[in-house]
């Protein structure tokens, strides 16, 4: 779709005709042909969004209003699944049914924005004076850049777009250059629901060409940015000279503990879907195993043969149970981060080479690999290769667990397994990443609030304070029977 970039209800081409190449992952075929945006372009999105946001087209709505569109929207996107989901595995190679488990949970986090936005109202506080009103209100904070990563590339938009529209906001949306399908269509569905022109405005193309218009004019509000922390860094400098409010979901580091009176035969089960799913493409994967002694031997050799089995293939291959990385630049980004942690010292288990396998050859497959001897003086330890690669490490006691738990700048999510409660409640208490599971791995909800500590960025989406993000917040004095201050004499 060369006229991909949609601002105030017109699908358009880049101001210079620039389009670029959507290619699967997978084999390398060519799946969509999207316009490039320039900076004229992101420029005239964010003036449809300003004057749409101050015309009150629709932030003047209700709340209930807004919760009925994105409801709406919610039900359309259950009804196109299946184009939906076919687009999101088109562009990321990821299998179709899990692109249909992201698009129900796509459909699931416009419900929850619905359902809060309903749950919205004024408050008073008590002003002291008989005849003072005092109110505090909430409204949208203006105009949002909303930009987002490849790995889950509709969920990651929707949890800004979601709450953007229910506070009454206008937005640009920029999705990642790789996987920009889902996001065109998103912005049918949103003209469908009856989203007022000039309030969502969609732009495609690169971050290195329009991300600093994005994050940078003085008419945008907020950035909301899903992505890595080097691009993360940048946005809150671009953004501060205009003191935008800025929310950064960044990347993960996260430690998985086992404790030897662990339930093995679950956390071992867990431990391999935690680094391997969707090829370890996943902010919160469980990238970092980190074991009590005496059960490293037995948990390590389980994963490693569980690894081996684990069935590598592109879409159209219904008995494949992971896809590929997303581009060859990826690829390579994980071979080196692989190389760099042999060559620091940490012992090779199993994968650790490009797939091999002919039907494979035209795809960006890497199989899943462990790395034992592992210490958090690693770079492969400390850094995301955002692949299929899991490092091994070992603890002695509950205090070295919760030490190397916590020795690394991001701090996204982690678990702690064990069926001793008192130690798990201690170690969950202790570990300061932004979500913990307790003997499980990977669950979230749209109702409950997700984002990190420490580099894994600032703010939440999802829950309560995923639609705070979007407002801001408004006290109201209304004096009923005014009458003078008195403060300074008046001379008469
Ligand atoms: P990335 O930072 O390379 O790109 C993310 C987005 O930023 C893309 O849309 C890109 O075009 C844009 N961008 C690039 N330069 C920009 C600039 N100067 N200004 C504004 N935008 C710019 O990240 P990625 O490779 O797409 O995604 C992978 C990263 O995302 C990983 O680090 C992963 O952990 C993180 N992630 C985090 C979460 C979370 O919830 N915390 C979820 C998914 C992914």
């Amino acid at each position: 779709m060369t006229n991909s970039i949609y601002i105030c209800g017109e699908w358009r081409p880049a101001a210079d005709g620039s389009t670029r190449e959507i290619r699967s992952p997978a084999d390398g075929t060519l799946v969509a042909v999207v316009s490039d945006s320039r900076v004229e372009d992101a420029l005239a999105a964010i003036s449809a969004a300003r004057v749409a946001f101050d015309s009150g087209i629709f932030s003047s709505w209700s709340w209930s209003e807004r919760s009925a569109l994105l409801s709406k929207v919610a039900d359309f996107l259950e009804r196109d699944m299946e184009i939906v989901a076919a687009l999101e595995s088109g562009d990321t190679g990821k299998r179709i049914i899990e692109a249909k488990y992201d698009v129900a949970d796509v459909a699931a986090t416009f419900r929850h924005f619905a359902k809060l936005g309903l749950e919205q109202g004024d408050r008073t506080v008590d002003s002291g004076l008989p005849h003072v009103s005092s109110r505090i209100t909430q409204e949208g904070i203006g105009v949002c850049s909303l930009i987002g990563p490849w790995n889950y590339p509709l969920l990651q938009i929707a949890w800004k777009v979601a709450p953007a529209l229910a506070a009454g906001c206008s937005f640009v949306l920029k999705p990642s250059e790789l996987t920009p399908s889902t996001a065109i269509h998103l912005m049918k569905l949103l003209e469908e629901a009856g989203v007022p022109a000039g309030v969502a405005n969609l732009v495609t193309g690169a971050g290195s060409i329009i991300g600093d218009t994005l994050t940078s004019d003085p008419r945008v509000d907020l950035v909301s940015f899903t992505g890595g922390l080097p691009t993360g860094k940048r946005i809150m400098i671009k953004a501060a000279e205009t003191v935008k409010r800025v929310a950064l979901e960044l990347g993960g580091k996260n430690p998985n503990i086992i404790f030897a009176d662990a339930d093995l035969d679950a956390a071992i089960d867990f431990a391999v879907t935690a680094a391997f799913l969707h090829s370890g493409q996943v902010c919160s994967a469980g990238t970092r195993l980190i074991l009590e002694r005496p059960i490293h031997d037995r948990v390590v050799k389980e994963i490693v043969r569980r690894a081996k089995l684990i069935r590598i293939g592109a879409p159209a291959d219904l008995t494949a149970e992971t896809g590929p990385l997303i581009s060859a630049g990826h690829l390579k980004k994980v071979e080196e981060y692989l190389a760099k942690g042999v060559a620091e010292g940490a012992t090779l288990l199993v994968g650790g080479a490009r797939c091999a396998a002919p039907e494979l050859a035209n795809g960006w497959f890497f199989p899943p690999t462990v790395l034992d001897n592992c210490d958090t003086t690693m770079y492969c330890v400390q850094e995301e290769s955002f692949g299929p690669i899991l490092t091994v490490e070992v603890f002695d006691s509950e205090e070295e667990a919760i030490k190397i738990g916590n020795d690394t700048i991001y701090g996204l999510s982690g678990a702690v397994w064990s069926s001793d409660i008192a130690r798990t409640e201690r170690v969950s208490k202790a570990l300061r990443h932004g979500t913990i599971w307790i003997n499980d791995y990977g669950p979230y909800k749209p109702a409950a609030e997700w984002g990190g500590f420490k580099a894994s960025g600032n703010g939440r989406e999802l829950g309560h304070h995923g639609l705070q993000e979007y407002l801001e917040i408004k006290h109201i004095w209304t004096n009923n029977s005014p009458s003078k201050s008195e403060w300074f004499a008046d001379g008469n």
